[in-house]
């Protein structure tokens, strides 16, 4: 009896396994095909040509736009990758999920926090894929909207085909830059460019890596060679 209900167990516990193994690439697929190539051509970008056409996309929207430095104060600033004010009330956005194809809750509840922090009557996040289901419900209770690839597209393209004159400098500077051989490693997650750390502590004390420029916001890390 205990040998059936042992084996019963096993062919379950196989049949588990296989079951995850054929879901995983199935949702990755569909996850894939949901997001439309145009959305998908966005990656292609540099962090440095991305952010410059977003901020202008946004500057259509009848916003002002600032560095994270300016306009706004202390810690909050930090965490915002671009700051808007229309009407005399600000909106912070996260880019730094833009090339993630499905944004966690957690995107959403970052950005919250900094809105408190910094006073922000609401805020956006953006990416060239999807958001999960949490992100959509955090979103509806904290005031932030999320914009998918599809509407991230309508929001650059028209930039991309006749952007300003501050635009296409912002833009040449971040291509020369790539031409002429100092374009650096760009993060696998937010895509900025990475710089050299050393591991002072831990098993891999002395040993190089590459590490986000926006470390500590963005956690992205590379090794070397
Ligand atoms: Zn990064």
């Amino acid at each position: 009896m205990e040998i059936v209900v042992a084996a019963l167990m096993a062919c379950l516990l196989a049949g588990g396994v296989v079951w995850l193994m054929l879901r995983a690439p199935a949702e990755d697929e569909a996850l894939a095909s949901a997001i439309t190539p145009s959305a998908r051509e966005l990656l292609s970008l540099s962090w440095e040509e991305f952010e410059a056409l977003l901020r202008e996309a946004f500057e259509r929207e009848g916003f002002r736009v600032f560095e994270r430095s300016q306009g706004t104060t202390g810690v909050a600033a930090g965490l915002a990758d671009v700051v808007l004010e229309r009407g005399g009330k600000r909106w912070f956005v996260s880019a730094k999920h833009w090339r993630e194809r499905l944004v966690p809750g957690q995107a959403v509840q970052e950005l919250y926090g900094a809105m408190v922090a910094g006073g922000a009557s609401g805020g956006y996040v953006v990416t060239h894929g999807l958001y999960g289901p949490a992100a959509k419900v955090l979103a509806g209770e904290r005031r932030v909207e999320l914009i998918d690839g599809a509407r991230l597209v309508k929001m650059i393209e028209p930039v991309r085909e006749a952007p300003s004159d501050i635009t296409r400098r912002r833009l040449d500077r971040a291509r020369q830059a790539e031409t002429t051989g100092r374009r650096q490693v760009p993060c696998p997650l937010c895509g900025r460019p990475m710089q050299r750390r050393l591991d002072r502590f831990g098993p891999r004390a002395g040993q190089s890596f590459f590490a986000c420029s926006d470390n500590p916001r963005c956690k992205g890390t590379r090794e070397i060679g």
